[in-house]
């Protein structure tokens, strides 16, 4: 595998202004960090980010802590955070040569759960300050003291309680005494601010729930807020990047830190809009229901747009950076089209992939002056880049795609019908003498003779013909099953106008067929990927078995709907 982009690294205002801290020696090292939550599966928005914050860290020296940001008990689960890490390491684990836990196995991700007892500490410390209280109010009655932003907010009546009686009552929630929701630890900011955000937010909430790495320790945890900032501070990042909507938290995060402690490197966040894209939703709670929900076999369904949907799909890590370079890092929120990200797959799988014949929908052929029992060995390129070649075996019965063969041709139809001529791809070039049809009238058997002397090397090999198609030996083919992908919503917003996703599913999102093979591919293997030429980008499915081979389509070879939108 490359251990280079493909591209010169990009640049952006983010790492513009990392390079300058890089160059004036601001920080004794670039550190970044990637805080998922390990409520779900990684989709392709957190890949935008993990290219971001490992690409920072790799192009300026630095290092980037991948760090479960598991503050939520209820939500999260150790299956998420084994995937969150497996995909972290396929994505940029060839890659990134200055990542910590990556470079030499097993990951070694940070947690935010082994922060619990230093938070804890940091909130008694706010409290001796003065700066946070022991809140009585209830999650509505809190609403309503919060206010709106053009009008101010009311101080909550416990906002007055002594330093004392807000230690002994948190040190009292630490300790069990009281029931979820009774109470809260809220900073004392300002509740006249215009950023609701700064108005005495909660920092600590009494959860009763096992924790899937500190079990029954804890019963109180800390909000999203007041963890985050702190865990920076804690593992002394320099560049905390992060999406758009945190724009606003950022007065927060800077006070959090700042009444905190002093640091050796201070963090200072960054925001950047966000991936959106097309024919997609993104967010894990929604990927989650089409899971629950079985309109997708798993987080790993090929056409989920997760980490983990597009490895088993055959997306290979490097299309996956090549289009995070590609689409950049803005402050603009914006719609990328799927068709970029299309683009970067086949733009990487048409260098890497091996080229290989095979037919997804067969019509037979018979070569009616090719003998019976004869095998003829055709030399095919294994990849335009490589001078290797292997043998197709070529005999008088064959497989044709059934979209090769018009009985009544369209116009420029330049491909078999009736007494017209075609090239068999590193073979002969073959005419069309007589349409065998069932009872029915379906055609179910082309009558052929072969220009023998044809094929490469021979007397006519130069005789030009129109179209070149695929094919394979219908004696030697093995049967596989492929399984075809297409988008899975039919719209291009699914969400539009507050629409619900799952009104829009496309229902023609996964096909299968028996697809006949050229014999090597019997020994396929999920490393490599593979092109069927013609058709398409294949690569083996986990589901295979010896002798029960299934692939995944990968993607088109072409755009089919960008051919859709041309035709209408
Ligand atoms: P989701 O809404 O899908 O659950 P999230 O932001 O809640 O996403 P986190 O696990 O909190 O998920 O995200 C980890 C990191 O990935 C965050 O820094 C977040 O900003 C970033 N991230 C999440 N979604 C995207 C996206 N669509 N584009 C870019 N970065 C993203
Ligand atoms: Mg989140």
């Amino acid at each position: 595998m490359s251990t280079e982009p493909s591209a010169a690294a990009p640049s952006d205002f983010i790492r513009d202004i990392v390079a300058q801290h890089s160059a004036e020696g601001r920080y004794p090292k670039i550190l970044t960090r990637f805080p998922p939550e390990p409520n779900g599966y990684l989709h392709i928005g957190h890949a935008k980010s993990i290219c971001l914050n490992f690409g920072i860290a790799r192009e300026f020296g630095g290092t980037c802590n991948l760090r479960m940001d598991d503050t939520n008990p209820t939500k999260e689960d150790t299956e998420y955070v084994e995937s969150i890490e497996r995909d972290v390491r396929w994505l940029i684990g060839g890659w990134a040569d200055h990542v910590v836990g990556l470079k030499a196995e097993p990951v070694e991700p940070f947690y935010a759960s082994d922060y619990f007892g230093k938070l804890y500490d940091f909130a008694v410390l706010l409290i001796q300050k003065g700066k946070a209280f022991v809140c009585d109010l209830t999650g509505e009655q809190m609403a309503e003291f919060r206010g709106a932003p053009e009008r101010p907010g009311k101080p909550s009546p416990f906002r007055d309680r002594s330093v004392e009686e807000n230690l002994d009552l948190f040190a009292r929630m630490r300790a069990g005494e009281f029931a979820d929701g009774t109470k809260t630890l809220r900073a004392i900011i300002d509740m006249a601010s215009p950023n609701i955000h700064m108005r005495d937010p909660v920092l600590y909430r009494i959860r009763h729930a096992e924790h899937h790495r500190t079990g029954g320790a804890w019963c109180i945890y800390p909000m999203y807020d007041y963890a985050h900032c702190l865990s920076d501070a804690i593992e002394g990042i320099s560049h905390s990047i992060c999406t758009l909507e945190f724009e606003v938290h950022r007065p927060l995060y800077d006070w959090l830190v700042d009444e905190v402690g002093l640091w050796k490197t201070r963090p200072h966040q960054y925001e950047f809009a966000r991936l959106n894209l097309t024919y997609t939703v993104m967010s894990k709670r929604k990927l989650l229901q089409l899971v629950e929900e079985k309109l997708v076999t798993g987080w790993d369904d090929p056409r989920m747009p997760t980490i983990s949907g597009m490895r088993r799909r055959g997306v290979t890590p490097q299309a996956l950076r090549d289009f995070a370079y590609h689409i950049g890092v803005t402050k603009y929120m914006s719609l990328t089209d799927v068709a970029v990200l299309e683009h970067a797959i086949r733009a990487d799988l048409n260098k890497h992939s091996q080229r290989r014949l095979g037919v997804l929908r067969p019509l037979k052929v018979v070569i009616t002056n090719f003998p019976e029992g004869k095998t003829e060995m055709c030399a095919a390129a294994n990849n335009p880049d490589e001078a290797t070649t292997r043998d197709v075996p070529f005999s008088r019965e064959l497989w044709i795609e059934q979209d090769d063969f018009m009985e009544v041709p369209a116009p420029k139809y330049f491909r078999l019908k009736p007494g017209g001529e075609v090239r068999l791809k590193y073979a002969f070039i073959i005419k069309c003498d007589e349409v065998v049809k069932d009872a029915a009238g379906n055609v179910v058997e082309l009558r052929c003779t072969a220009d023998l002397d044809s094929k490469s090397g021979g007397p006519t090999a130069g005789r030009k013909v129109k179209g070149t198609i695929h094919w394979v030996s219908a004696a030697l083919a093995i049967e596989a099953e492929v399984r075809l992908y297409d988008r899975l919503f039919t719209e291009s917003e699914p969400e539009k106008d507050g629409r619900d996703f799952k009104s829009v599913m496309n229902p023609h999102s996964l096909e299968v067929v028996r697809a006949k093979l050229e014999p090597s591919l019997a020994d396929a293997n999920a490393e490599v990927r593979y092109q069927l030429e013609r058709l398409a980008y294949l690569t083996l499915d986990p589901d295979s078995r010896p002798g029960a081979l299934v692939f995944n389509r990968t993607i088109t070879l072409k755009d089919a709907w960008a051919k859709e939108t041309q035709k209408a």
